[in-house]
């Protein structure tokens, strides 16, 4: 993590992971009492997405930890389940919708633990099933080097029986996890693209290789893992690349360990189109075939999309049949005509990976 400008909530300066995040950065923080001494430099300086990526802001969480995904109406969602622990990342890829969702983006991170505590203890009391994850709103590992709390949050839920958690990254620092008494209530799960693709869109995240390994890793020390292909590019040769990439998840990772593997093209909000274009002047990403979707974002024509889904799906069945593979946000036609099924013939997205959750990670709901 590189911090330049540290700011302290004063309502946060009390938390035991504030004094350890400032004992561990050699800057002087600001204590502040109104969020716009925060934001206002953001916004004034010459390119707020780089300021807000080494701005960070050890705040309280004052909304609920524990939130459903946003999703939307328009595209069959999988009903997941968000713990809220901080906000933006350290790394950069070009089609991150967080440079253009939060106004400005800053690293926020929220140490007011005992609350989240009591929120997942209320969560866990139903029993019931959930896949809750925390990268949705950052990385859900780049905080390690500045306050480890994964193994506390692994070692919390290896003592329920309803959820699962996912912590999903691009990282690859797993070490300090490997020993930790998770019970297989922890899914260690990475985001994948093409060597091309990382190469060009993702800055400062980990090769493919390495997130590989580390994959591997977990699994020899138990973990269930999972892999997102989003978002997945149609470029020339792009088929090939991706098969690729699948074959060697595969190489590195028995597909029996895997609790779902996510697919899903390129989409992006309109206002996102020129930060990319600014901020990535070499990437191509948003020049393609896109039509605006139901839910506003700008989406590769269909027919283009499920001609390439069915490639990938094809190679995927090839190698692993059985692999629970879905897609964010898609509809029944794609669905339809690239895995041959909708989700309603399986009962639904949501128990789809349910079902595969409670499979890998041997959870034991109340009915
Ligand atoms: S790793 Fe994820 S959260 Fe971080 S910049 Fe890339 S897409 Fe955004």
């Amino acid at each position: 993590m590189k911090i330049t400008h540290l700011y302290i909530d004063q309502e946060a300066l009390e938390f035991p992971a504030t004094s350890a995040i400032c004992a561990s950065l050699a800057i002087s923080p600001q204590v502040i009492s109104d969020s716009k001494q925060v934001y206002d430099p953001i916004i004034q300086s010459e390119s707020p997405v780089d300021a807000g990526k080494t701005s960070l802001w050890l705040t309280r969480n004052r909304g609920k930890f524990v939130r459903p995904c946003p999703g939307t109406e328009y595209y069959t969602c999988c009903d997941y389940t968000i713990l809220h622990i901080g906000t933006f990342c350290t790394m950069d890829c070009s089609y991150c919708i967080l440079q253009s969702y939060f106004h400005p983006p800053v690293l926020q991170y929220f140490v007011n633990h005992a609350d989240m505590d009591h929120a997942l203890d209320d969560v866990f009391a139903r029993c019931q099933v959930m896949r809750i994850g925390t990268g949705e709103f950052t990385d859900s590992l780049i905080w390690e080097s500045l306050y480890p709390y994964a193994a506390t949050l692994i070692k919390k839920f290896a003592g329920q029986c309803g959820a699962v958690l996912e912590l999903k990254t691009k990282t690859v620092d797993i070490n300090h996890l490997l020993g930790v008494g998770h019970n297989r209530k922890t899914i260690l799960s990475w985001s994948l693209n093409t060597e091309t693709m990382i190469k060009a869109n993702e800055r400062r995240t980990s090769t493919l290789n390495a997130r590989l390994n580390a994959a591997a890793k977990c699994v020899a020390a138990g973990y269930p893992v999972a892999f997102h292909f989003d978002p997945m590019v149609i470029y020339p040769g792009c088929e090939d690349d991706y098969r690729d990439v699948i074959s060697r998840l595969f190489a590195a990772v028995s597909p029996d360990q895997i609790v779902w593997i996510s697919l899903g093209t390129f989409r992006f909000m309109p206002a996102l189109k020129p930060v990319i274009e600014k901020r990535f002047d070499q990437s191509t990403i948003v020049y393609g075939e896109f039509i605006r979707g139901m839910d506003g974002k700008m989406r590769y024509f269909k027919p283009l999309r499920i001609r390439f889904y069915r490639a990938i799906i094809a190679h995927i069945r090839r190698i692993a049949p059985n692999v629970t593979a879905y897609f964010c946000m898609e509809d029944d036609e794609v669905w339809h005509r690239s895995f041959g099924f909708t989700p309603a013939e399986k009962g639904g997205l949501p128990r789809m990976l349910d079902e595969s959750a409670i499979r890998h990670c041997g959870l034991t709901p109340n009915k």
